[in-house]
């Protein structure tokens, strides 16, 4: 049997290595006798996975030693609840800026705990395009708004926002769920990143928040204590049990990323990969993707085939090929192949060739 690619968008592939160690180590970790996720999250030998998990993951990001690093659960979609609770303080608004469906599910969580000031910063289109306004287009509300919101790449529109915006002393805070790791970053512009593992960091079950020391101390009083930023910080992440294989297994994501040269090397593998599909994408008739150029998402690339009607053919067939979960998300249609840092770039190029078969055989040729 060929190698298969897993293309999903998340729970999405993890890199082969990783897969591999994780094996080998599966029920006797390190000479212990048992697994890893048999050992107490207080012994000393998980511990020392856990801290040199964060270790590892501060040096890819060159986090600076003002922001604490959270690993907690909920996912993605905790944090939507958690950063008005812990942030808001004294305030009763936020602004969310939007550009696709993450943006606007985040929202709706929000609405929960304060007045959302709503901000579409797409651009308006007549041509089909979509493009985002450049970050200096972007307006805040008023000063009296908690923080800004948005959402850098959106996972099912396959739309990446490049530009960090100067939102001055408010706080900005990025769900960066399916574009963390992606490319180096500076930490410092931000307020709070978070972001669900089970895309670019890792198996489900874990979300990593890295919070500015400064926003620590304004949670509101009935915040669950597990979403509560100071107190998981102040708990090294476990004032309740946490998710310790999938903690575990990021750090081995971690680790992998080093030995690839981190996060320069990765960047300029992710920027060919997305260039190679792409390219091939705007060379054919056959296949379209409408996001402007500088909004394309190097992690989720969505097409269309000339007709819908196609769609079950070809994901049929991708399927029979070893090229699995192409389907796009059922909002927006047609395909999505995602190419997190864990997809080689042969899994883009067999992807690539089996586009070009399917048209041909589509055209008759
Ligand atoms: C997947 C995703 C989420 C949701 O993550 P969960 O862990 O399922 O809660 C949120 N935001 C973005 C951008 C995502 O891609």
């Amino acid at each position: 049997m060929s190698q298969t690619y897993n293309f999903c968008a998340g729970p999405a592939m993890l890199p082969h290595a990783v897969m591999e160690q994780a094996q080998k180590e599966f029920i006797n970790w390190n000479n212990t006798g048992v697994s890893v996720m048999e050992l107490s999250h207080r012994s000393k030998d998980y511990i020392a996975v856990a801290t040199a998990a964060e270790q590892d993951l501060r040096d890819l990001l060159a986090i600076p030693d003002n922001y604490k690093v959270i690993f907690s659960q909920g996912g993605g979609r905790g944090q939507f609840a958690a950063v008005p609770l812990n942030i808001l303080g004294d305030k009763t608004q936020a602004d969310y800026l939007l550009t696709g469906q993450w943006s606007k599910l985040a929202v709706v969580e929000g609405k929960k705990y304060c007045q959302v000031n709503e901000s579409n910063i797409l651009m308006p289109s007549t041509d089909g395009i979509v493009a985002v306004k450049p970050a200096s287009q972007w307006q805040i509300s008023s000063k009296n708004t908690a923080y800004v919101h948005y959402c850098p790449n959106e996972t099912i529109e396959g739309i990446e926002i490049n530009d960090i915006p100067d939102t001055g002393d408010i706080p900005l805070v990025a769900d960066m769920s399916s574009n963390i790791l992606s490319k180096p970053l500076d930490i410092s512009k931000f307020g709070i990143i978070y972001a669900g593992a089970q895309k670019n960091i890792g198996p489900s079950g874990l979300a990593v928040v890295i919070v500015r020391d400064d926003l620590l101390d304004k949670a509101k009083q009935e915040t669950p204590s597990i979403f509560n930023y100071k107190l998981m910080a102040e708990n090294g992440s476990m004032f309740n049990t946490p998710p310790t294989y999938s903690w575990y297994l990021a750090g081995l994501v971690f680790k992998w990323l080093k030995a690839q040269g981190g996060l320069s090397a990765i960047e300029e593998i992710n920027a060919e990969k997305a260039k190679l599909l792409y390219g091939y994408i705007d060379s054919s008739d056959f296949y379209g993707n409408n996001v402007a150029t500088v909004n394309r998402s190097k992690m989720n690339v969505p097409f269309t085939l000339a007709s819908s009607d196609l769609d079950a053919a070809f994901l049929q067939q991708a399927q029979d090929a070893n090229l699995m979960a192409l389907k796009g998300h059922r909002i927006v249609g047609g395909m999505r192949a995602s190419i997190y840092n864990a997809m080689p770039i042969e899994g883009v190029k067999a992807l690539i060739g089996f586009m070009e078969k399917f048209e041909r055989q589509q055209r008759g040729l």
